[in-house]
């Protein structure tokens, strides 16, 4: 939408960088008509089932695909998808008017490799719910400027390069198109246009900008806190699993952002059932032990700060405590050093001696001894954990 070459600053007022008036009358002039259309229509006409399934079938269609599409697949390359998936995504996601995939994919690059800096991060949580939600889009800042350096794999797709210049068509004409062909075929041209049109777009667009705002302000940070970003399971059911959003910027990689069977991440669930059928592949999984490492660092890091401002009077036990948790982490890491060798040499039997069944089913037997170990060490740490609010009490 935009190419501003200023080299980065930090604005005294940011009412002086000036408006990007493609964007800001977008999203303005979209939340505005939405905010007077949908009710007033309900008002006068009530909606009609095909206006309900419009509406509910491309919000999905367009949530998942950029959840999917532009977010794992272009900008992580998490998975690899094949031409009918990509194209299928690529619509989809032109459709949620959230710019090409080139614009999208850089900028998101940018968002993991700075995160939270002022200057780099083009959605900073730093800098407020408000520019991180919509703020950063309504003006030409330059931390936000369009930066193609860090997506070569990306530049090189003719699919991509087809949708970056023709956007505007593409994304105006499937926007209008689509809701008019459906509301004239189902005899509601305008409740399938304000709910399933314009509506849609309005949340689309919402949901997935809570994921660079809410997502770094609000939940839980089981696996880092040296960044804002949060895991939320009430926001991940809005964003198709995409706010354990801690998790996903300690392991971008991940094709998985919600990694329990029990986490509601249905973008996982449709990248891994479409490997059943053979249209994706290369999912990257984060292997368990390193998940587990970061949890575990995670939880010792909040045990000894807690334990640093423990009452004096309890000093006695704290100190015990201390030496207890000293102990299992050199326990733990000792383990993982185990763990990662014997995983080496495994990987390189498989290779050199895969007909050599009980000397690779020694190293499995190895593996699971030391995963079992690990398994009771985080138990020991969580009776650790549960003893420190008597401490702080
Ligand atoms: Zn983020
Ligand atoms: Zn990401």
């Amino acid at each position: 939408m935009r190419n501003n070459t200023e080299s980065p600053s930090i604005p005294s007022n940011p009412e002086t960088i000036p408006i990007n008036w493609p964007a800001a009358i977008t999203l303005w002039a979209t939340l505005a008509a939405s905010i007077v259309l949908v009710p007033a229509y309900a008002i006068w006409n009530d909606y009609s089932t095909s206006a309900w399934i419009t509406f509910i079938s491309l919000a999905l269609l367009n949530g998942i695909a950029i959840t999917a599409g532009y977010h794992r697949l272009w900008a992580h390359r998490a998975y690899q998808a094949n031409v009918v998936v990509r194209f299928v995504l690529l619509v989809f996601g032109t459709m949620a008017v959230q710019n090409s995939v080139f614009v999208w994919a850089s900028g998101h690059r940018r968002h993991h490799r700075h995160v939270d800096s002022h200057d780099e991060d083009p959605y900073a949580a730093t800098r407020g719910f408000w520019f991180s939600h919509m703020g950063w889009m309504v003006r030409c800042y330059p931390s936000g400027k369009d930066e193609f350096s860090n997506i070569p794999d990306l530049l090189l797709d003719r699919m991509l390069q087809f949708q970056h210049q023709y956007y505007a068509l593409l994304a105006l004409s499937i926007n209008f198109g689509l809701p008019f062909l459906i509301g004239f075929l189902t005899n509601d041209l305008w409740g399938v246009v304000i709910l399933g049109g314009l509506f849609r777009l309005v949340w689309c667009h919402h949901t997935t900008f809570f994921i660079n705002s809410l997502a770094h302000i609000w939940g839980k940070r089981p696996y880092t806190d040296t960044n804002t970003a949060r895991d939320n399971p009430i926001l991940a059911f809005f964003t198709y699993g995409e706010c354990y959003h801690n998790y996903h910027h300690l392991f971008q990689y991940d094709y998985r952002n919600g990694i329990r069977w029990y986490q509601f991440d249905p973008t996982k669930w449709l990248i891994c059932g479409l490997s059943f059928l053979g249209l994706t592949h290369d999912l990257k999984r984060i292997p368990e032990f390193k998940i587990e490492k970061a949890r575990l660092d995670m939880q010792f890091k909040v045990a000894q700060n807690k334990l640093a401002c423990s009452k004096l009077s309890k000093l006695e036990t704290v100190t015990a405590l201390k030496n207890r948790l000293a102990h299992e982490y050199d326990v733990f890491t000792a383990a993982l050093q185990q763990w990662a060798k014997v995983k080496e040499e495994q990987i390189k039997a498989t290779k050199h001696a895969f007909h050599n069944y009980d000397l690779l089913k020694n190293y499995k037997n190895q593996l699971a001894h030391i995963e079992r170990q690990l398994k009771s060490q985080r138990k020991r740490v969580d009776q650790i954990l549960e003893q420190l609010p008597d401490l702080l009490a």
